[in-house]
């Protein structure tokens, strides 16, 4: 039976030749979400976590509070939850009860806003006659509510469960199709720009593997909820991640990946400035090049 590299206890992990038991499994993954907190000096803040009742951001939920309880009082962040039911039949009521329950283990203040309330159609209606897919407009939607929210009630920043692999995909997409707007946005963070009315973002799990998250949401007993939402496999991505996967077998593509907007970054001035975003005519909040935000445009626009 493999040991841990740290103590002779029993190891759950192995990663570039070192084992982790339970104890210093927890011990690598609390130090890689505190990379990211170093690095957006996320400290002293007011946090708005968005949960989607799946393992990442129930996950990081769990991490974000255990790291809290180790901080001197003065840098303690403040954190609450926030999500948004999507309405997507029992996926959404099982998403729902795994907010719940996290809310309540975790002893931290939960807010749910129902899509069918802000806007009154369901997912598929707002979907309906549009090219884009479904999972790009429930994207759109769901980045504007966290925002909408989190500037409503002061909040600095808004923190998402995105892990390394989903990083390291939206990078290889942005390399294939060539998009380098996409590539130089894909930050561990961003700064909140109040007159914008845009609050800040935060990827804690950003150099955490997908297989790392599901391993701390086991072993701790993080309440998430198993089910697949019933879009996920119409997701386009799904070819490019099988080829990032068959890639990722010969080198260490993922992590080569994520590395890049970070060293882009220092090369290049902050790249969205200021001047990019407009108001939005109709609601006012921040929109890149575009008179109406596309928010707006899907659930305001008649198509
Ligand atoms: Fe939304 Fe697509 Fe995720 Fe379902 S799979 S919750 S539609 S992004
Ligand atoms: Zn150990
Ligand atoms: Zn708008």
């Amino acid at each position: 039976m493999a040991k841990c590299s740290f103590c002779s206890g029993k190891a759950i992990y192995s990663k570039d030749r070192t084992s982790f038991c339970k104890k210093h499994f927890n011990r690598f993954f609390i130090k890689k979400v505190e990379k990211v907190l170093h690095m957006s000096k996320l400290f002293n803040k007011k946090v708005l976590i968005a949960v989607s009742g799946g393992k990442d951001s129930s996950a990081l939920a769990f991490a974000l509070k255990k790291l809290n309880e180790n901080l001197a009082s003065s840098r303690k962040n403040h954190l609450e939850l926030f999500h948004i039911n999507l309405g997507i039949s029992e996926f959404s009521e099982d998403c729902l009860t795994s907010v719940k329950e996290l809310s309540k283990l975790l002893n931290l203040k939960l807010h749910v806003v129902s899509l069918a309330d802000i806007t009154q159609k369901s997912l598929e209606e707002i979907a309906k006659n549009r090219l884009q897919p479904i999972c790009g407009i429930c994207g759109t939607i769901k980045r504007y509510l966290f925002n909408k929210f989190a500037f409503e009630n002061g909040f600095d920043f808004i923190a998402t469960g995105h892990n390394l692999d989903d990083e390291a995909l939206l990078i290889f997409n942005a390399l294939i199709s060539r998009n380098i707007t996409n590539l130089v946005e894909n930050r561990v963070f961003k700064p909140s720009i109040p007159e914008k009315k845009l609050v800040g973002r935060v990827k804690p799990l950003y150099f955490l593997q997908e297989e790392e998250t599901l391993l701390y949401a086991n072993i701790n007993e993080i309440p998430y909820s198993k089910k697949d939402c019933k879009y996920s496999k119409k997701k386009r991505v799904i070819k490019n991640r099988e080829i990032l996967s068959e890639l990722e077998k010969k080198v260490p593509i993922k992590k080569a990946l994520v590395v890049l907007p970070i060293k882009l970054s220092s090369y290049m001035k902050d790249q969205k400035k200021e001047e990019d975003y407009k108001k939005c005519k109709l609601c006012s909040y921040p929109t890149i090049k575009r008179d109406i935000c596309r928010f707006c445009e899907l659930i305001r626009v008649e198509k």
